[in-house]
């Protein structure tokens, strides 16, 4: 069987188990940068159990393919990719409150959870309000802001590997550290998050998200299409301080520009390509080391040649 007919199956299967299934899909239209060529299937994943038949349908065609959440930390090249995409994202977004226990699929967006936990007074994840990400991205990531990571109110997270065996983590093997976790390296699927808060009282947790978010659009350039802060912070410094001091805010590459308003930011002006982008953080990476000596590092996940890079 060749791969179009291999895709065709599995389209043919994902639609029977209820999950969304759209064909050459714009990977621009599921990328927060707006940036992405195609892939010629993408599903949007709607639970564990269709999750499992499709991974088996997968591992007998020998398709390559790749999860997504919210698009919010990736790069892709913008040429016509080979593998599929499953999209882990609101048909896979449950979140429910056990006491002090809120248990999410991985789908679930990290603002939704934020507000379940608000509304049932629940602290410890108001700092996370305003990521635009699913849980399960956060998790892959150990996503964080203004002192707080995901990783602090983890209490465990289940996977499923390429041949459909499942395993639950505890927090402490989740080897959880800045932006690092195993599942970075492991490449299972996270299907299911336990997280641990603590007892608080909703209107000043909600009050606390508020001022966040009003931190979050007073400083961050959230008018134009991006994937986050562009670079990692180095050990000892601040990417945009760098950036900044290097006097780069307003660098731009065809329609990838730094963002004036934080230059952490490389945000796409309307028409980016893959290749501005990756040539301006190029330019970054060698000016800031000039000038300062500190080599940063991409943060947002850059795919490009069906090979994930970092
Ligand atoms: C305006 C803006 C502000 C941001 N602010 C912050 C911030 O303050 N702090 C921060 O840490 N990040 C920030 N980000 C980056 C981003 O939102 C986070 O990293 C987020 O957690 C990514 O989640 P996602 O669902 O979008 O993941 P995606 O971008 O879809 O995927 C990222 C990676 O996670 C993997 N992945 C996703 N879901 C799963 C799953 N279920 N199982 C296994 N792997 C999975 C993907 O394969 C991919 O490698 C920001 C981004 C933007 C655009």
């Amino acid at each position: 069987m060749d791969m179009t007919e291999a895709i065709n199956v599995i389209a043919d299967a994902a639609v029977r188990l209820s999950c969304k299934a759209l064909f050459n899909a714009k990977l621009s239209d599921c990328t927060t940068i707006k940036i992405g060529g195609t892939v010629p299937l993408l599903i949007n994943v709607n639970s564990v159990d269709s999750l499992t038949c499709l991974l088996k349908l997968i591992k007998i065609y020998g398709v390559t393919f790749m999860v997504i959440g919210n698009g919010s930390n990736l790069l892709f090249d913008d040429k016509e990719h080979s593998f599929i995409i499953l999209r882990m994202n609101g048909d896979f977004a449950e979140i429910k409150v056990n006491g002090e226990f809120l248990d999410c699929a991985p789908g679930a967006m990290l603002s939704s959870v934020c507000r379940v936990a608000a509304r049932r007074s629940l602290s410890g994840l108001e700092q996370l309000f305003g990521i635009p990400g699913s849980i399960g991205g956060a998790v892959f990531m150990n996503a964080g802001a203004y002192g707080r990571e995901i990783s602090d109110v983890i209490d465990s997270v289940t996977t499923i590997n390429a041949d459909g065996v499942t395993k639950t983590y505890s927090a402490a093997e989740c080897l959880f550290s800045y932006r690092e976790s195993v599942f970075i390296h492991n490449r299972e699927i996270i299907t299911h998050i336990r997280l641990k808060l603590t007892r608080g009282k909703s209107d000043i947790i909600k009050s606390q998200m508020e001022s966040y978010t009003a931190r979050r659009k007073e400083k961050q350039p959230l008018e134009f299409p991006s994937a986050g802060s562009a670079f990692k912070r180095p050990k000892g410094a601040y990417a945009s301080a760098l950036i900044d001091e290097c006097g780069l805010k307003g660098l731009s590459v065809g329609g990838a520009m730094v963002s004036e308003k934080h230059a952490g930011f490389i945000i796409n002006t309307g028409n980016a390509t893959f290749a501005d982008v990756l040539s301006l953080m190029k330019k970054i990476i060698g000016i800031v080391e000039l000038q300062t000596g500190f080599k940063l590092e991409p943060e947002p996940i850059i795919v490009s040649d069906n090979i994930l890079k970092i």
